[in-house]
């Protein structure tokens, strides 16, 4: 029988009707609920403001389909009415962060995540946890297919991010075999776009910062580890087709091109016309020293790819940065 809490099964695939996107006011989430409120469902966003911002909502306030609920989702989670999909996409993402939010990263990976599948387990909901790549650790398969269990050092500084997601992979897998819950796990790669915190500390918005400011960029170790970029537009329609799919995962969403993080600082210095220099600096430790998406599966099931190239999607980057440095008062 169906849940008085749920809609019916056979619509949720052709639209979905009320969406709730916790960690929704950074950055992935923040475009998820615009998509979201595009396709004409109601969204509800759920997030404490840790590292994201409200004003990557103000756009979608106007909206009677939007509510943006400030909350902490390793508190009780209480959402009235029906919901036909979770997407869990709050923690801290960027390095920088969750190395400075070390418990906070474990308890929203683990208590966040045990609320969040409670929560599509009571609405009778899909539910999408937001993995990621960092499974795989400093991966000694290249590229790295889904069935790789990955090479994670779960005492190193990494550790409090990587197993959080190891753990909520394992426990959304609990759910489903247990509980029944319609779950999937999509394990993110490195995407950018706009809507990154210039000063999150990741890579791309660090480099066009320095580029911007016309201070050095700093290249960690010799530059020659890589990293599979994904402009966020892409990554958000690989979620979300996911989420409309019958999938369970992990399915790896990300770009098979893959970079050296030289090469994206020096291309970043050349989009800027800046003349910054490189400065080489200490590689942090266990940093990965490759990462490409094995994406057979995303392809064959779903026929999804990436269709931003490099080339544009870091020049709407830096259009964007150079937006939030001029609102901040930076010229
Ligand atoms: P982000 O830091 O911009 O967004 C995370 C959001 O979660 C923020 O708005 C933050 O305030 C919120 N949040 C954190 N703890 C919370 C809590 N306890 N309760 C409520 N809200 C909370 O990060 P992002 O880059 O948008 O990443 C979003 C998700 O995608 C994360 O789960 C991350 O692990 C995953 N992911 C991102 C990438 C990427 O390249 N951006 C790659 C792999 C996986
Ligand atoms: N990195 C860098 N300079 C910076 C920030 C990051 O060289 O100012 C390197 C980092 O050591 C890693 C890569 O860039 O090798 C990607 O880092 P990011 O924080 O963007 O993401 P990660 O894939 O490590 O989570």
């Amino acid at each position: 029988m169906a849940q008085a809490n749920s809609f019916p099964s056979q619509a949720r695939r052709k639209a979905f009707r009320h969406a709730v996107v916790t960690g929704g006011a950074g950055f992935l989430g923040s475009h998820l609920c615009q998509e979201l409120i595009g396709s004409g469902a109601e969204v509800t966003c759920l997030d404490n403001f840790l590292t994201g911002l409200p004003d990557n909502l103000a756009h979608l306030r106007s909206s009677d389909r939007f509510r943006l609920i400030k909350c902490d989702v390793t508190d009780y989670l209480h959402v009235p009415g029906p919901v036909d999909l979770v997407l869990h996409f709050a923690s801290p993402a960027s390095p920088a962060d969750y190395l400075r939010l070390p418990i906070e990263t474990m308890k929203v990976g683990s208590v966040g995540t045990l609320h969040a599948l409670g929560l599509a387990k009571d609405k009778g909901a899909r539910f999408v946890l937001a993995s990621t790549s960092e499974t795989y650790g400093d991966p000694q398969v290249h590229p790295q297919p889904e069935d790789y269990w990955g090479h994670v050092n779960p005492v190193g500084p990494r550790g409090v991010y990587d197993e959080a997601k190891r753990f909520a992979e394992a426990l959304t897998v609990a759910y489903r075999t247990t509980h029944g819950v319609d779950t999937a796990i999509v394990r993110i790669f490195n995407t950018y776009g706009p809507r990154m915190r210039a000063d999150d500390g990741r890579a791309i918005p660090t480099f066009i910062q320095q580029a911007l400011a016309g201070q050095p960029l700093t290249v960690a170790g010799d530059g020659s580890q890589t990293r599979s970029v994904c402009f966020v537009d892409d990554t958000v329609r690989g979620v979300l087709a996911v989420a409309a799919s019958d999938l369970a995962g992990p399915v790896n969403v990300g770009s098979p091109d893959e970079m050296t993080i030289l090469r994206i600082a020096e291309q970043i210095v050349a989009v800027t016309g800046s003349a910054s220099a490189i400065r080489f600096v200490e590689l942090p430790v266990d940093d990965p020293l490759v990462r490409r998406p094995d994406t057979t599966l995303i392809e064959r099931e779903l026929g999804w790819r990436p269709r931003v190239s490099w080339d544009e999607g870091i020049r709407r980057t830096i259009a964007a940065i150079v937006d939030q440095r001029r609102t901040a008062g930076f010229g």
